[in-house]
């Protein structure tokens, strides 16, 4: 069984990061800074990770969920960034079975469309070549009646055919926290709600972080060796707090998805399109009883932490969404929720659109040592770690001359969970073990390995095994699993990256978050007043997020 991941393990190594000073501090755990303090407590560096919130809360829980090539990218001749891409793909495969899984996209064509039979047929075998004819399986070209066999409720006119390639989809947050995970079973100080503030320095030198502890409302310095700055689009903030004259390396755009009830739109499958509107690539996605579509890409320079989705957004997203499936007609009544992320793209003031900046990372270190990776792709986190941990290691060999592990294990070692080999198996062991098959699969798809413990959780203590109310699959289990093994520390940790009842369910769980909150309060000690705010807290990130989706006319 994996260590604890708990508000304990998070107090304990606040206190041991404070305590002594670290190889490694890592500033920020998204995708990126998770993935640096696994690589980087793999290689046997004394690292600690922290992060202003929960993990995955920024950009990392806002994504498409795509672990993929990139197949728009051809257009740009970014292959390296495809070929580097797809080998990532193959990889999060393997180490992440259950959170990474394949899926096949269909790629209509339409007469009049930006991309047309040839090119598309063009594009597909390129992107097979790039991943080396290893992907998932090669591409096919279809008829149009083939395309509409797959998917009868897509527009027919003007339909000329098609394509099917192969990519991947994952949980993008839970991927997020299980590096974190991962980092600490690694020996890694992890903490989340722990915002860096400040910097010490001595002779002009980084020395170590001012880290404030947003549970516990001290205030701790950590001395580091090396810091490393992996905040995503808040990159060019940490460097101003380092440097005043710090030259900003990014230009953030906004991307907003929409969930709206599968049946609404009826798509069989996952598809790819070309906006109607502008002729951007987009996407729309089966997620169970919900399809997703997204995405918008605009310029946004305002404080990360305020980005929403805004009428217009959800208009553009339904409208491209109604040119390709007529019937379903969606309007902003059908959403049932939105939401907005940040793409921490590098600044390229010749780029002109936003979709054309480039999506490759960056490596810069100030003058006084602070180590900044900007730019970027949750599909390339992993390798983007293993680069930084070079840098890293350069920088700590140059001071003491310590040797370290030149690569890490990252990408054969399982991630949690992950350590399984076929996951029919797993739900047909936990189905002869009495869990309900729905539960089951509910279980191995979110926890992998780990949905035994999830099951014998409930079976130890029978008032957990039941759902957290009617009409959900989520187990009263999975929350006190979360709150010991995976540092769930308020309702809105369980309900928006752990479970996904915010965007999954109609009313956001909101008729669930009372139990939610009662298992909280008893796992973390909390008072009727703690409790009481976690719940309120959350109630308002739904009455905001509702807020955003005041209907706007769509045609
Ligand atoms: C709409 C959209 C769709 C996307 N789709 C895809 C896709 O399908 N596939 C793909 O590969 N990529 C996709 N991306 C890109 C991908 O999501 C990002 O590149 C990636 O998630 C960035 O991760 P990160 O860790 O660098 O940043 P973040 O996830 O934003 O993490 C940075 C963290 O730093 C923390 N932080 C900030 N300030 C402080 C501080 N002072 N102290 C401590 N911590 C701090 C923040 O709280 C945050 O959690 C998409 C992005 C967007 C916006």
């Amino acid at each position: 069984m994996d260590p604890l991941f708990s508000a304990e393990t998070r107090r304990a190594d606040l206190d041991a990061m404070a305590a002594a000073p670290v190889d490694v501090l890592v500033i920020g755990g998204g995708a990126t800074g998770a993935g640096i303090a696994r690589d980087a407590a793999m290689r046997g560096l004394r690292t600690a990770l922290v992060e202003a919130a929960d993990f995955g809360s920024g950009t990392s829980s806002r994504s498409t969920r795509l672990i993929h090539g990139g197949l728009r990218y051809l257009e740009h001749g970014w292959l390296r960034l495809v070929f580097e891409a797809s080998r990532e793909r193959g990889i999060l495969l393997r180490i992440a079975p259950h959170l990474v899984r394949p899926v096949a996209f269909l790629f209509p064509v339409h007469a009049g469309g930006r991309i047309g039979r040839g090119r598309l047929a063009a594009g597909l075998w390129l992107y097979d070549l790039l991943s080396a004819f290893r992907n998932v399986h090669s591409h096919r070209m279809l008829s149009r009646r083939a395309v509409l066999r797959a998917e009868p409720r897509l527009r027919d006119r003007g339909l000329r055919g098609g394509g099917v390639y192969y990519d991947a989809w994952c949980d993008d947050a839970r991927l997020v926290l299980a590096n974190a995970r991962a980092a600490h079973r690694g020996g890694a100080l992890v903490a989340s709600y722990a915002a860096v503030t400040g910097f010490e320095k001595a002779g002009g030198e980084l020395r170590g972080a001012v880290v404030q502890d947003g549970v516990g409302g001290r205030g701790v310095t950590v001395h580091a060796r090396a810091i490393v700055n992996a905040t995503g689009p808040w990159s060019d903030a940490i460097r101003h707090l380092e440097d005043p004259d710090a030259a900003p390396l990014l230009r953030p755009t906004k991307g907003v998805h929409v969930a709206v009830p599968r049946h609404r739109i009826g798509n069989e499958g996952a598809i790819t399109m070309t906006s109607p509107l502008d002729g951007r690539v987009m996407f729309v996605l089966p997620w169970g009883a919900v399809t997703i579509i997204g995405t918008t890409d605009t310029d946004f320079a305002d404080d990360p932490a305020t980005v929403t989705p805004v009428g217009s957004d959800v208009t553009y997203l339904l409208r491209s969404a109604n040119a390709f499936f007529p019937d379903a007609r969606l309007t902003a009544g059908d959403v049932i929720a939105a939401w907005a992320g940040l793409r921490p793209l590098l600044h390229a003031a010749e780029a002109g659109s936003t979709a054309a900046v480039p999506r490759e990372h960056r490596i810069v270190e100030s003058p006084a040592g602070l180590i900044t990776i900007a730019g970027g792709k949750l599909t390339t986190y992993r390798a983007m770690a293993a680069e930084l941990v070079d840098v890293v290691a350069a920088r700590l060999h140059r001071i003491d001359g310590r040797p370290i592990a030149p690569r890490a294990p990252t990408a054969t070692q399982p991630l949690p969970g992950g350590e399984v080999g076929d996951l029919e198996l797993l739900v047909r062991e936990l189905i002869k073990e009495g869990v309900p098959e729905s539960v089951a699969s509910h279980l191995v798809d979110r926890y992998g390995s780990e949905a035994i413990a999830v099951a014998n959780l409930a079976t130890r203590e029978r008032a957990l095994g039941a759902p957290l109310g009617p009409g959900t699959t989520t187990q009263r289990a999975e929350v006190v699993h979360q709150a010991r093994r995976e540092m769930a520390l308020s309702v809105s940790d369980v309900m928006i990256r752990r479970t996904d009842l915010f965007r999954r369910d109609p009313r956001q769980g909101t008729e669930v978050t009372p139990v939610v909150a009662g298992l909280l309060a008893q796992e973390l000690g909390w008072d009727a007043a703690r409790e009481a705010e976690s719940l309120a807290a959350y109630l308002a990130e739904v009455q905001r997020m509702r807020q955003a989706l005041t209907p706007a006319p769509v045609s």
